[in-house]
């Protein structure tokens, strides 16, 4: 596919659709990144949907377990969960909320529904700390819904900024070193709307309501539900909502482009910061 336009809009380079897994004790996802087929975007390390009425399929939560050397991003869309961590920090989560947390040299936490039956829905994101934050003091950025600007963007569409700038307006979550842009956009049905994104980023979208048509005009791709289009160059990118409308989330950071070491919960540059994660893990230094 040529990927070179004038205009810099970016193109659709890839089309994913997510794989069914299970995590926690027993949680049942959409795994979007982190799979064999789509290891990473740099610096992206994974995006998980978690959205069910079932009880079954997320009652028992992600009971206690580590992280280091990256950040995790939960944005909850329906119900309740509840966090709590090793260093005394805790809360609940509801919809519309984001917890934003840069686990940095670590932190042991859980994170368990607060209900027992009703809608759940949300996703995690993870995303990659550079090799000179990896072991930075832990820290949380957590908003409810009532702190993110919700920005009416053109007619028909609706932008919650969770991260980056838009229209002037700029999303509660700062001081992130790969620059995020963190939006949820909501199209009505057969609008066009055309996002900026940073021609600096690495970007993708990841459709989850209705379908869009994504790209440059002369190469448009349709996006459906649970599809994540991965983007190539450019400086904004253009969609157009189908019949239905569409919701999805734009998400854009700086590469990394550092080597990448990854155990389960702790993601390094080298192997020996793995078996050192491990044996500080271990030894109780989270
Ligand atoms: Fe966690």
């Amino acid at each position: 596919m040529n990927t070179f336009h004038p205009d810099h809009s970016r193109p659709v380079t890839r089309l994913v659709r997510g794989e069914a897994v299970s995590d926690g004790a027993g949680v049942k996802l959409n795994r979007v990144i982190g799979t064999q087929q789509v290891p990473d975007i740099d610096p992206f390390l994974m995006l998980d949907e978690f959205r069910s009425d079932v009880p079954g399929d997320y009652i028992a939560g992600f009971p206690e377990h580590p992280h280091r050397g990256f950040e995790t991003v939960t944005y909850m869309l329906a119900g309740r969960m509840r966090h709590g961590d090793n260093h005394g920090h805790s809360g609940l989560m509801d919809a519309g909320s984001v917890q934003w947390m840069t686990a940095g040299r670590g932190i042991v936490h859980s994170e368990m529904p607060e209900q027992e039956d009703g809608l759940m829905a949300g996703f995690q994101l993870w995303i990659n700390l550079p090799a000179r934050d990896k072991m930075t003091a832990p820290r949380y950025q957590e908003f409810p819904a009532a702190a993110i600007p919700v920005v009416d963007a053109a007619p028909g569409v609706v932008v919650k900024l969770i991260a980056g700038e838009l229209a002037g307006q700029r999303g509660p979550i700062a001081g992130v070193a790969t620059q995020p842009l963190y939006q949820d956009i909501s199209l009505a049905a057969n609008t066009a709307f055309s996002a900026s994104v940073p021609a600096t980023h690495q970007a993708f979208i990841y459709v989850f309501e209705g379908g869009v048509n994504a790209g440059p005009e002369s190469a448009r791709h349709a996006v459906q539900k649970k599809q994540m289009a991965v983007l190539g160059n450019g400086d904004h990118l253009e969609l157009q909502a189908g019949s239905e409308g569409a919701r999805l989330l734009l998400i854009a950071g700086l590469p990394l482009r550092e080597p990448v070491a990854r155990y389960g919960p702790f993601v390094m540059n080298t192997q020996e910061e793995i078996h050192q994660a491990f044996a500080d893990y271990r030894a109780g230094r989270f």
